[in-house]
């Protein structure tokens, strides 16, 4: 027990999760159908776990976004800052999505995963019409900022947040208080992360026990080609296109950078949502990685909203794939129009489990493709968006450290610290007990 306790949280999440994905699988290939496992284990207390570990993640979601963009925006020198940090992350995320899509869909035709499979399913599923530009941004203004906070709106959210510290920020002296408020709220709802993420090691455990108790495995043979092209374009995303992004643009080190992100992609890959995954993406660049709050506040829980690169890796393949399936010949501007499309479709995704399948639907409706084709590959888009969001938020990631290199609000030190943030994971309540006494003395 004294040997757990020393270990690293990221070397306990990775315990916790290999631990319970190979329990959800002795479980499913040793116990098949056994009502008892089922009922204690599988729905019983790795469900109750599992379950309260994600609503806690996602809890703080919604109170952290508010409150660090809040502190961000009225630290923020002037509007006009404002404006070129959106500006530059918007065009890097719209820049690394296309990117992504394109490899995506170049590596997808090279190696023809769906070339002679004639997997012909007759299942429906629904398509969603792309909403159009006016309606995304009138969408973006909350009428009411407590229905966006309820329904975990994002971007509104933002947009709120941003008004709110601008207006904090313009109204000046007697706006100080307000200021020092929300400075520590925002320290209390890092320790509340903190808090949370101690809790991690069994949280991931029960989550990945679930899941590979009830994915549907058989199917990933069937789809081993497809299932192979999206993974291995993910990988190419991060090693090639993120790792020489980052160090072009910034010099910054990408294996340090990798090290330091660790945390979220465990988490992003065991709760497949990069939105529970903001709180942890959140912590790693800004303490593990020295990015300053103005930036990350702002940048993280936008890329979460509208950057899934990861996503478009996935429609990208899944579109060539199903177009050679169904022996669909698309044509040049069809590939244009997926791309396009796809970048859109995007931007639209919501950091939740699954959306992008069904986001899916848009971009073949697009080209003409059948819809159906989205049943072939459901098989293995769980096991798969697990690794795209895992992406995404590395994405959002990179993307942060670049706007705040060029920005001039990245501690490098900290950046090259390898232990930095690594003391954060204990929480401390000495300082409480010592306060509590001196009162009731
Ligand atoms: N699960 C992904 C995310 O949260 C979205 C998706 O591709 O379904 O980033």
């Amino acid at each position: 027990m004294q040997q757990w306790s020393q270990l690293s949280l990221t070397a306990k999440v990775l315990i916790g999760m290999v631990i319970g994905l190979s329990l959800g699988l002795v479980m499913r290939y040793a116990t098949p159908g056994n009502t008892l496992v089922e009922l204690y284990l599988v729905n019983g207390i790795f469900h109750v776990v599992g379950q309260i570990f994600l609503s806690a993640l996602k809890m703080i979601v919604v109170p952290l976004v508010f409150t660090s963009i809040v502190c961000g925006a009225c630290s923020l020198k002037d509007i006009s800052t404002l404006g070129r940090l959106g500006g530059k992350t918007i065009a890097l995320y719209l820049f690394t999505t296309f990117i992504a899509i394109s490899m995506a869909m170049g590596v997808a035709l090279l190696v023809a995963p769906g070339a002679g499979a004639n997997l012909e399913s007759a299942t429906q599923f629904a398509a969603r019409t792309a909403p159009s530009i006016s309606e995304v941004i009138i969408g973006m203004f909350p009428s009411n900022p407590f229905e966006a906070m309820a329904s975990g709106n994002t971007l509104q959210i933002i947009v709120f947040a941003l008004l709110f510290g601008i207006a904090i920020a313009a109204a000046g002296k007697p706006a100080r208080p307000v200021v020092e408020m929300f400075q520590a709220l925002n320290e209390v709802m890092m320790k509340l992360v903190t808090l949370i993420m101690n809790l991690a090691p069994y949280g991931v455990l029960s989550l990945m026990a679930t899941l590979f108790y009830t994915m549907d495995l058989a199917a990933i043979g069937n789809l081993i080609q497809y299932f192979l092209v999206v993974a291995g374009v993910l990988v190419l995303q991060v090693l090639v296109t993120y790792c020489s992004l980052l160090k072009m643009t910034t010099g910054l080190s990408p294996k340090i950078f990798l090290t330091k992100m660790q945390d979220a992609i465990m988490f992003a890959f065991s709760t497949a949502s990069s939105n529970a995954t903001i709180p942890v993406t959140m912590e790693a660049v800004t303490r593990r990685m020295g990015v300053k709050n103005e930036i990350a506040s702002f940048t993280i829980p936008l890329g979460s909203t509208i950057n899934m690169d990861g996503t478009a890796i996935m429609q990208g393949v899944a579109t060539v794939f199903i177009a050679q399936a169904f022996g669909v010949d698309l044509a040049i501007n069809d590939y244009l129009m997926v791309i396009v499309t796809a970048t859109l479709a995007s931007i639209g995704t919501a950091g939740v489990p699954g959306v992008g399948l069904i986001m899916l639907a848009m971009v073949l409706q697009q080209v003409g493709l059948p819809l159906e084709g989205i049943a072939l590959i459901m098989g293995v888009d769980r096991l798969l968006d697990m690794i795209r969001t895992a992406v995404n938020i590395t994405g959002d990631s990179v993307v942060t450290c670049i706007v705040a290199k060029s920005e001039n609000n990245i501690d490098l030190d900290v950046f090259n610290d390898i232990h930095a943030g690594d003391t954060e994971e204990n929480i401390d309540f000495h300082h409480i007990v010592k306060e509590d006494q001196t009162v009731s003395a």
